[in-house]
């Protein structure tokens, strides 16, 4: 055992844990404790756990037949648990773990809290879509959740109908992509999760440590209320089963918890018969009352075919219109009349609504959009339809990430800002921030706004978002071209823009809450919890009382590292 200690820590760990740990501490007494640090780290948690660790690639191969975690200091893994989609910000972990199941996690955060000094940070990472290095663990470990366990056909629940429920659930592993959720349920029963995100490569754990929100959340909440029951390891290492009933505190704290009360290992996901098709339709107005008018009368009505299923929107310049990451809808095949835009300068929205369908329903759909588009106000000659199965809908953002991704503007910097903005607000914000910081341009990326129901919203979950019946997402999904000859595009000019924006909505007092939130200080977190600090920071002291999860967020005091002790 000794032997696999030291080709950990004299092989990969040497170069990988200066970066961040020891950057501006060169001298050799500090890599002696960084050394000495580690072999007490993976010796703990072997001896603890009894984790096989893996040094190198023939070590590797040794364990290769060895069940359960695996504890990896390969620096591929390190390297990509450093980073995360933002690309702002790199950390390095000292380890990255690899589970095979809930109690491989509980093994290892069991052994982090038992650790002398103050625990070990531990961060669970889902797919590494944050922006700002909320899955990273800097000096601690990170336990990848996504790749580190792919659930076999054989081992994967399937869906089951609860008389008492009314309908079916499934339970899936929390590092488990929505999309592969999604291809599962459809496979087995024809069924899907009823709530959803814009994009389909995020993990359940990580959407639900926010919210996961898109479209149908008007009607059928966040994914955070879609779900019935979770299995967290806390703080302690302790695996928690919890729901409404039954241990209400962890579940409801967890939800949309940032993380910060333990790892979701399960989740009990309501599922509801997939649709066959949508149709999907898209119509611009240059009046934003108008707009906001009509996105919060098609989000008022709930029930069946009087309604839509799917209801979104965006900012477009019309400059931005054809060029926009989105705007493939806008395409020749379309018998767009852009031509009727011309005289339109500035700022435009484009509202986004689907009705979904299949073979009983067919025959009325047509009758039915007509109906509900009949009653709207966008500018003639405006609307844009598509007809697609179902699930090329849901996965739609996808195909535009393999499209970026052809260009090589995929892994490029995403100073993303998301904001929940009270509906009575939204006019204030759209000539103080569309009109005003943005100078009526959407250089960068598209601009996403669409109004929810607060009432498809626990009050209980973690989760903060504005005192109002209704409230919008208002998201800035941005790309930072680098060498880009539009300085209005550079990493720079886009943050300094989103600074801008948050300092307006202070100013102006517009009470928004920023969703996916990045806060640096403490006052800042306490600002955005308001008066549900008290209560989260009393769940974040029972179940993680030594403050080790998620510490990339930035909201706890972290255990120290031995650097800083
Ligand atoms: P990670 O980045 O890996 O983790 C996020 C946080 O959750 C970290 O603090 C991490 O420690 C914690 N975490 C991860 N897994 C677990 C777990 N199992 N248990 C407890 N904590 C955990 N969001 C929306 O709501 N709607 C959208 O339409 C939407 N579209 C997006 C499109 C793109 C292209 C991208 C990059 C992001 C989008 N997001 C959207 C944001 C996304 O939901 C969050 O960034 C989410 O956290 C990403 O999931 P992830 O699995 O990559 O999480």
């Amino acid at each position: 055992m000794q032997e696999e200690i030291d080709l950990v820590i004299s092989e990969p760990l040497a170069g990988s844990v200066q970066y961040e740990m020891f950057r501006g501490q060169r001298n050799g007494w500090a890599m002696a404790r960084c050394l000495v640090f580690m072999v007490f780290l993976v010796s703990c948690l072997i001896s603890t756990v009894g984790l096989p660790v893996e040094p190198a690639d023939e070590v590797a191969m040794q364990l290769g037949g060895v069940g359960g975690g695996r504890l990896s200091v390969e620096p591929s893994d390190l390297t990509e648990a450093s980073r995360d989609f933002g690309r702002l910000t790199m950390s390095e972990p000292l380890a990255v773990f690899h589970p095979r199941g809930a109690e491989d996690v509980a093994a290892l955060v069991k052994a982090a809290y038992a650790s002398p000094g103050g625990g070990i940070r531990v961060s669970a990472r889902g797919h590494g879509h944050s922006i700002s290095g909320q899955a990273q663990a800097p000096g601690g470990v990170v336990v990848d959740m996504s790749h580190g366990w792919r659930a076999e056909a054989a081992e994967r629940a399937l869906p089951v109908y609860s008389p008492d429920l009314g309908g079916h659930y499934i339970d899936v592993w929390g590092g488990e992509l929505w999309i592969d959720v999604l291809n599962w349920t459809l496979a087995h029963g024809g069924l899907a999760p009823r709530s959803w995100t814009d994009y389909l490569y995020l993990s359940v754990g990580g959407t639900l440590s926010n919210a996961g929100i898109s479209g149908q959340a008007f009607h059928h909440g966040p994914q955070i209320s879609n779900v019935y029951e979770l299995d967290v390891v806390t703080g302690k290492g302790e695996v928690v089963t919890c729901s409404e009933s039954n241990n209400p505190d962890l579940f409801f704290g967890a939800l949309g918890g940032l993380g910060q009360l333990g790892i979701i290992t399960r989740a009990r996901i309501a599922l509801e018969p997939a649709p066959h098709r949508v149709r999907w339709i898209r119509a611009l107005y240059s009046n934003f009352t108008e707009f906001t008018a009509d996105q919060e009368r098609l989000i008022s009505l709930q029930h069946g075919s009087r309604r839509f299923e799917y209801v979104e929107g965006f900012v477009v310049a019309a400059e931005g219109l054809i060029n926009n990451w989105r705007s493939s809808f806008f395409s020749p095949q379309n018998p767009v009349k852009l031509s009727s835009l011309k005289h339109h300068s500035g700022v435009l929205y484009c509202l986004e609504v689907t009705k979904n369908y299949d073979d009983s329903t067919a025959g009325t759909v047509d009758q039915d959009v007509e109906a509900l588009l009949g009653e709207l106000n966008f500018i003639p000659g405006t609307v844009f339809t598509t007809d697609l199965p179902y699930v090329d809908f849901l996965d739609r953002v996808h195909k535009a990430e393999l499209k970026l991704r052809d260009k090589g503007m995929w892994e490029v910097p995403h100073p993303w800002l998301n904001l929940f903005v009270p509906a009575s607000r939204i006019a204030d914000f759209d000539s103080g921030v569309f009109r005003g910081v943005l100078g009526s341009r959407t250089a960068g990326g598209p601009i996403l706004i669409y109004p929810m129901n607060k009432h498809k919203w626990d009050p209980r979950s973690s989760v903060v978002t504005p005192e109002e019946d209704v409230f919008y997402l208002v998201a800035f999904l941005r790309s930072a071209v680098p060498g880009a000859t539009d300085p209005a595009k550079s990493l720079e000019a886009l943050e300094r823009q989103n600074r801008e924006i948050l300092e307006f909505c202070d100013e102006a007092g517009i009470g928004a809450k920023q969703y996916l939130p990045n806060h640096k200080a403490q006052r800042e977190w306490e600002a955005h919890f308001g008066e549900r600090w008290a209560r989260f920071a009393r769940l974040k002291a029972e179940f993680d009382p030594r403050a080790m999860l998620a510490t990339g967020q930035g909201i706890f005091d972290s255990p120290p590292l031995l650097a800083e002790s």
